[in-house]
């Protein structure tokens, strides 16, 4: 692929996290993840995983 587009997914993907538990993908600050003050917006679970799972 093209740079261009992996800067881009870079760009779209690098603060995005999927909720484990009903795959709900959302925005989200990493140090918030690790603090776990996130909650997911549909489940409420604080379980994620970073989008891009390879
Ligand atoms: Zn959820």
């Amino acid at each position: 692929m093209a740079t261009k587009i992996a800067a881009a997914q870079n760009r779209l993907y690098k603060n995005a996290f999927v909720c484990k538990v009903c795959k709900h993908k959302m925005k989200l600050e990493p140090l918030k993840i690790l603090s776990g003050k996130a909650r997911c917006r549909k489940c409420k679970s604080n379980d994620f995983r970073p989008v891009r799972k390879k």
